[in-house]
């Protein structure tokens, strides 16, 4: 291969609802075709069509009876989905006149280690896809798969195509990976709470990480691998040709206005939020550790943490929960018996508003200004935490929303 051949090559990843029908395939082909004939070599990343995969999983729960489908099967069974999405996408590519090729996860070299259901990719020998390529041919790999070291094939976890297309460009060496969905890009913030949500032209992938709930639903995992890899992506809509999507980046490859730019690229928030407060525990060393590990180990994940300086030996302990685990987490912290306390608060109806932004940390005021902004609005903080990039504020429910956009606007994130 070329130099150059090697240098232009675009992996792109169509998800599910890109490939719900043949209306669908067809235009999708037609928009690979278009970029072949600019001169790029392409890769095809491809989810099973519309909800194929819960239907298969809905399928096998249904026969294996009272018992969990066994894993191994299980990956069998739904990774069908994609190899029928990817054998369908080169036949239609080739139907309008250009060559392709359909790949399974295994002969696309893409080895993982035995999680079935989650799978890890260990590497990927990219030998058969860049033999397709110097073919001149279209690579469609079926995603969100791979083989074990023993040959079996697993699945990646949900959502998981994602993946695929990112670790395909990274081992391709490939320019960008170009994500097609059914979303135009990444909002400043929810546009169901802020109606002057826009598409953001440019985030940052540890950015990207925190406004992942926002818009386009990007599997984590690939976030993180594409920042690992520094793989530039856009993220865009395969049924509006019109939006210019968003692009994940890092400011610093800019080069300019490296420093010149808003600091706050958007509000995240999440609903149904729960918070567990233990009153009158005993302060001393351990508790924390002795409360949360319990949780933890039931894969409860435990979020926001405030513990508060402690009068007479005892302090109060809260922190936060997904809705749908309080029960469970309110039983395992009641059946401990390691720590004290007095009373136990359990309370649902809360949720988390974020302002996001690299640069926070040493440019002072941001906390202020949203800490005002949400006093301005007559939303109540209940609880605050920070990290880097992040300012979150629990609130109730039923503020979100003026919150969310009380933010947008104190940040003034309508605007270009
Ligand atoms: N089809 C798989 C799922 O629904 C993978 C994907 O959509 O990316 O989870
Ligand atoms: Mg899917």
């Amino acid at each position: 291969m070329t130099t150059a051949n090697r240098q232009r090559i675009i992996v792109q990843k169509y998800g599910g609802s890109s490939l719900a029908n043949e209306q669908m395939i067809r235009a999708n082909a037609a928009r690979i075709c278009k970029r072949k004939a600019q001169g790029y070599n392409i890769v095809v990343a491809v989810s099973a069509m519309g909800d194929t995969t819960d239907r298969l999983l809905a399928l096998a729960q249904r026969l294996a009876g009272d018992q969990l489908p066994p894993p191994r099967e299980a990956d069998a069974l739904i990774s069908t989905g994609e190899l029928v999405s990817a054998a369908l996408m080169a036949i239609t590519i080739k139907e309008q006149g250009h060559d392709a090729i359909s790949l399974s996860g295994r002969q696309a070299g893409i080895r993982t280690d035995n999680a079935y259901g989650s799978a890890r990719i260990a590497h990927i020998d990219t030998q058969r896809v860049r033999r397709e390529i110097e073919r001149g041919r279209t690579v469609v790999v079926a995603g969100f798969q791979g083989l074990t070291a023993t040959d079996d094939t697993t699945t990646l976890g949900r959502g998981a195509s994602d993946l695929t297309a990112v670790a395909l460009t990274a081992a391709l060496t490939a320019e960008r990976c170009e994500i097609y969905t059914d979303v135009d890009g990444i909002f400043t913030a929810d546009p169901r709470l802020v109606p002057e949500a826009r598409i953001l032209p440019r985030i940052g992938y540890q950015e990207m990480l925190e406004m992942a709930s926002l818009g386009a639903k990007m599997n984590p995992r690939s976030i993180e691998l594409a920042a690992v890899h520094k793989v530039p992506m856009l993220i865009t809509s395969s049924f509006n040709d019109q939006s210019a999507g968003t692009i994940i980046r890092d400011w610093e490859e800019d080069g300019k206005n490296m420093e010149i730019r808003k600091v706050i690229t958007g509000i995240a928030t999440e609903s149904n939020i729960a918070r567990i407060t233990l009153r009158g525990v005993q302060d001393r060393p351990g508790i924390a550790a002795a409360l949360l590990t319990p949780l933890v180990n039931e894969s409860i994940s435990v979020d926001v943490i405030v513990q508060n300086v402690s009068a007479d030996g005892r302090t109060d302990f809260s922190f936060t929960v997904k809705e749908d685990q309080l029960r469970r987490a309110q039983e395992i912290a009641a059946e401990q018996k390691q720590v004290e306390y007095a009373e136990l608060i359990a309370r649902h109806g809360y949720a988390k508003v974020s302002i996001v932004g690299v640069g926070m940390q040493n440019a002072p005021g941001y906390a202020a200004r949203m800490f005002q902004a949400l006093a301005d609005a007559d939303v109540n903080i209940e609880m605050i935490t920070t990290s880097e990039i992040r300012i979150t504020c629990i609130v109730e429910q039923r503020s979100v929303g003026i919150a969310a956009r009380a933010l947008h606007q104190a940040f003034e994130l309508g605007e270009d």
